[in-house]
């Protein structure tokens, strides 16, 4: 299974929503209460429909993140995440 650093440059440093640059560190609270631009794990089936890890990981700004909640991932995005982890897995 490949680790988050792997994903984030199998991402190009990319968040998988919005396409905007994440900062290569884990997600911060900032002190006004907002988030910085780091990565947060993106589950692409959620966790609450039972995703689970492996390929199902992608990274992904924290809002972004829960903009997109609990939806059902589209093929796309389950393709995308495929491609991700394969890279990810041979870097
Ligand atoms: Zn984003």
């Amino acid at each position: 299974m490949a680790g988050e650093f792997l994903r984030f440059l199998a991402q190009k440093r990319l968040c998988f929503h919005c396409h905007e640059p994440m900062k290569p560190t884990p997600v911060r609270k900032k002190r006004n209460g907002d988030y910085d631009k780091g990565w947060t794990r993106e589950h692409i089936v959620p966790k609450s429909k039972g995703g689970r890890k492996g390929d199902n990981i992608v990274l992904a700004h924290y809002k972004c993140n829960q903009e997109r909640g609990n939806v059902d991932p589209t093929l796309e995005m389950i393709e995308r995440a495929k491609v991700i982890n394969a890279i990810a897995s041979e870097i």
